[in-house]
């Protein structure tokens, strides 16, 4: 459809930069890390990684490589129907370069792996109980793919001593199967933790790459105001609604809930 929407003011704002952040830049090169934070260029880096006001820095890490095997519209991740094999010593190394680094809490998460029969649900669970043996006080949370609906695979990453399990629904029930990969579905998604949630978060899409879906619609702040507001209304212990808002956006306050 017709042109690109232009950027909005509330777009165009600079994001502070925290205390930390130039440490953690600076520490992040030898580690062999990969963080969607700097991958996707997240508008956000500067606060997360910086402990901005909250003091606690957090940095999201994508796991089981950089190819996925699903095909969503709106993201910009490689696709193939047989990505590369896990690494196995990956639980291993990721979990002990994120112990080195200096965080405070992190997210991990991950490409689809339909390929793989329990979509990299031991691989996942391995990792955050590899990182919580080094180091006890970072708290993990786990952003995960939907495992196709197998329950089997999120009961592993429960039990493997995380301390919040996070999903994507990634946009309204009437737009599921126009933007995302056929396999995956609102009910699908809700199933996961019989849609017991606790924290909700909202955020804007932005166009990735000139491949991906165009911006329809530049929600105001005040629309995401009033979002938020609806969410608490509904009694969800934590609401965070924001054009900037992502899954992973100050995900440090959620653990003070
Ligand atoms: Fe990284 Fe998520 Fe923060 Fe963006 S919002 S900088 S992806 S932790
Ligand atoms: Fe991107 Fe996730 Fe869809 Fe894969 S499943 S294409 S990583 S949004």
């Amino acid at each position: 459809k017709g042109e690109r929407l232009r950027l909005p003011p509330w777009l165009k704002t600079e994001i502070p930069i925290g205390k930390n952040y130039n440490k953690l830049k600076n520490t992040l090169r030898n580690l062999n890390l990969h963080t969607v934070c700097e991958e996707a260029r997240c508008p956000n880096i500067g606060e997360c990684w910086g402990g901005g006001e909250y003091a606690t820095a957090t940095a999201t890490i994508m796991l089981m490589g950089d190819t996925c095997t699903r095909g969503c519209r709106f993201c910009s991740v490689k696709t193939a129907r047989h990505p590369p094999p896990l690494d196995p010593e990956e639980p291993h190394n990721t979990a002990e370069a994120i112990a080195a680094w200096g965080l405070d809490y992190v997210v991990l998460t991950s490409v689809d792996r339909d390929d793989i029969a329990d979509g990299g649900a031991e691989h996942f669970a391995k990792t955050v109980s590899n990182l919580k043996q080094r180091n006890p006080k970072i708290l993990v949370e786990c952003l995960t793919p939907d495992f196709r609906g197998d329950l089997s695979a999120v009961e592993k990453i429960s039990l493997s001593g995380l301390d919040v399990y996070a999903h994507n629904v990634e946009t309204v029930r009437e737009l599921q199967r126009y933007i995302r990969d056929p396999r995956a579905n609102f009910e699908q998604s809700l199933k996961l933790r019989d849609s017991g949630v606790d924290c909700v978060t909202l955020g804007q899409y932005m166009q990735p790459t000139k491949r991906n879906l165009k911006v329809e619609e530049y929600v105001t702040p005040e629309k995401f105001a009033y979002w938020e507001k609806v969410g608490q209304e509904m009694g969800f212990l934590y609401t965070a609604s924001g054009p900037l808002v992502r899954s992973s956006y100050k995900a440090g306050t959620r653990a003070e809930i």
